[in-house]
């Protein structure tokens, strides 16, 4: 613990891979007074963030939003399109994909996991082929969809799913297509229309830098028609009531008010800035924290560098040091959290985010608190992240100095 009764002066770096760091504008939109959420103004607030959706989805279709963790979205993605005993394929990219097979198997789906053997799974990205491979196998078409995550968060990879779509294309498999792009959305290039997804799930606390607390179903026209077909019992996800009365700007209950005056400030930050600065922004700042990295001398999680997250880097820590043990130092001394290893490579490798409200300077206050306490913690680095992120910030310009 840091001192009791005192709040650390400065700001606390939150560097895990979401929440993120939601910026003073947003705060300030979600401190407005909570407004009669069955009255006009709240119409209009409704529709514009419902727009405003579609456009960060890029999609043309509805976009339902739900106030839930995103864990609440994987599940009305499931429930309002599967029955259960349908028979699901799921790709193991990592923890999070790991998380939604078991929710899926609670809920009485059939899944079949597919990944890469040992640690490999978690150190890359779906492999397309092998899901082209099994949909062909399965003649009969007993495989109903095919769940994948977009931005693997306990590892930081960033999987290529318009891949996943030439796959079922190619399988001529009828199987629905449903992504997880909890993390990845407004921080990594996502198209739910022009990649044929039809039901891509999100939430607000990671590149929409909103605290937690909404979470999102894009659908497309494959999507509603399976909800209608579907048998499962749901009241609270049910997509029916929500798109009826989404189409007049309201909820069939009560939606949350100021998370969605956030939303509508975070939606108009992304979309006056460009949604391809944005991600060109979230690329360099990777590139910068993966350059600290490997001037290290450590190991990025991710083992393919045409997967590498934009959103947030794994670092693995050498054989026989706890990597839980050096984020407690960088907390205790530094006050900058990190994420933890989670399932199977807790302890083996820590998460740094740079997502939500980041800049050059917090990134290398970032990497600066780690090579202090790798240090700290007795860990041998081979040479200075600092001076390797400051030599990639300084010649790659961004930010406001755009070229
Ligand atoms: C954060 C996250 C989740 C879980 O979302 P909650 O809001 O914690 O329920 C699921 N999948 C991915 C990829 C995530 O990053």
């Amino acid at each position: 613990m840091l001192t009791t009764n005192a709040h650390p002066t400065g700001r606390h770096f939150l560097q895990i891979p979401g929440p993120s760091p939601v910026p003073d504008r947003i705060l300030r939109a979600i401190s407005s007074p909570t407004i009669d959420h069955r009255g006009p103004e709240f119409g209009r607030l409704g529709l514009k963030v419902l727009a405003d959706m579609q456009a960060i989805f890029k999609t043309q279709h509805p976009v339902m939003i739900y106030p839930a963790s995103g864990t609440g979205a994987w599940e009305a993605a499931l429930v309002n399109t599967l029955n259960a005993g349908d028979h699901v394929l799921m790709y193991e990219t990592g923890h999070f994909a790991f998380l939604w097979n078991r929710l899926a198997t609670q809920l009485g789906l059939k899944t079949e996991v597919l990944s890469l053997p040992g640690l490999e799974g978690w150190r890359n990205g779906v492999q397309a082929d092998l899901i082209e491979q099994r949909l062909k196998a399965d003649s009969g078409h007993s495989i109903k969809a095919v769940c994948v995550v977009h931005n693997e968060t306990s590892t930081g990879v960033t999987s290529d799913i318009a891949a996943v779509r030439r796959a079922i294309d190619a399988a001529k498999h009828p199987a629905l297509l449903l992504v997880d792009t909890i993390s990845g959305l407004a921080g990594a290039d996502f198209q739910h229309d022009a990649w044929g997804i039809d039901v891509s799930i999100s939430g607000s606390q990671k590149g929409l830098m909103l605290p937690p607390g909404i979470s999102f179903n894009a659908l497309s026209p494959k999507a509603i028609e399976a909800s209608k077909a579907c048998k499962t019992p749901r009241s609270y996800w049910g997509w029916g009531e929500m798109l009826e009365m989404n189409k007049t700007g309201y909820w069939p209950s009560t939606p949350n008010t100021n998370l969605l005056y956030g939303l509508s400030e975070a939606c108009d930050m992304l979309l006056a800035d460009g949604l391809d600065n944005v991600f060109a922004r979230h690329q360099r700042w990777a590139a910068g924290v993966r350059a600290a990295v490997t001037a290290w001398g450590l190991a990025i999680q991710c083992a393919d560098p045409a997967v590498y997250s934009p959103i947030l880097t794994g670092v693995m820590t050498p054989e026989g040091v706890d990597a839980d043990a050096v984020r407690k130092v960088i907390y205790e001394r530094f006050d900058c959290s990190l994420g933890t290893g989670l399932g199977k490579v807790k302890g083996r490798m820590f998460r740094i985010g740079h997502l939500g409200d980041s800049n050059d300077l917090t990134l290398v206050a970032t990497v600066a608190g780690c090579e202090m306490g790798l240090k700290l913690a007795g860990v041998k680095l081979a040479g200075s992240g600092v001076q390797a992120i400051m030599d990639h910030f300084s010649s790659h310009p961004g930010g406001l100095a755009k070229p």
